[in-house]
């Protein structure tokens, strides 16, 4: 049977995780207190509704406990997304996801039993930050507090040389996990591999690790 979504909360992230789902073609509820906001999706999502998600006889009635999977994107009221989360939590929706607005509100939100918290704009800052500091790190994805998978375009210190050459386990503590050429992927590259113009590197360390590479490798 197909996965059911809601998203509560229709603002840039509510609003853009809905149009993706309905673009992969997975039904979504959406959910906001704004008859406007709603009406934008009224098209969009599988259904569109105004409704209070801090009302528990709302959530019963709107059938939010057949839902699968859902996303609490209340943007700056944070204690209606803590008061939404514990009260989904409390309905035993099986998969719940919140998009916290500080660290504060995250800590609160993992105490209470949300099954994925998410920092968009932390997060991109981060990754932003990475790319700024270096030309060459095209991404960057945080693993947990101290460990990450970054991607580095092969530089002039890095092309033409091998793996086994570079020595980058050793010298670094990081990992090479795959080469991206053109369109394709090695996700278990040799360490004869000789990289190439153009190469892209993902390479999964630790931060402090990771940093020592981006400085003198790339
Ligand atoms: P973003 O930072 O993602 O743009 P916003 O703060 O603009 O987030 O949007 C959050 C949305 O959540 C708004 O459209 C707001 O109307 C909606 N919202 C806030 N509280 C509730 C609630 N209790 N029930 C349903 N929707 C809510």
């Amino acid at each position: 049977m197909k996965k059911e979504y809601a998203v509560i909360g229709l603002g840039r992230f509510g609003g853009s995780i809905c149009k993706e789902l309905n673009r992969e073609g997975m039904e979504v509820l959406a959910i906001d207190l704004d008859e406007d906001k709603v009406n934008e999706y009224k098209d969009i999502a599988s259904h569109a509704v105004i409704a209070d998600s801090t009302d528990e006889k709302v959530l019963k009635e709107l059938g939010i406990r057949n839902i699968d999977h859902v996303i609490v994107a209340i943007g700056d009221n944070i204690q209606a997304s803590i008061l939404t989360t514990l009260m989904l939590k409390e309905l035993g929706i099986m998969k719940i996801t919140v998009k916290a607005q500080n660290d504060y509100h995250e800590k609160v939100l993992n105490k209470i039993g949300a099954d994925q918290v998410v920092h968009p704009e932390r997060d991109m800052g981060k990754r932003i930050a990475h790319s700024i500091i270096s030309n060459n790190v095209l991404d960057y994805l945080e693993l947990s507090d101290d460990h990450s998978v970054v991607e580095v375009k092969a530089g002039r210190k890095l092309i033409g040389r091998t793996l086994v050459d570079l020595d980058i386990r050793a010298l670094y503590g990081c990992n090479v996990v795959g080469i991206k050429r053109n369109r394709d992927i090695d996700v278990s590259p040799m360490p004869t591999e000789t990289i190439l113009d153009g190469d892209i590197l993902i390479i999964i360390g630790e931060d402090r690790d990771l940093s020592r590479f981006e400085k003198n490798l790339v």
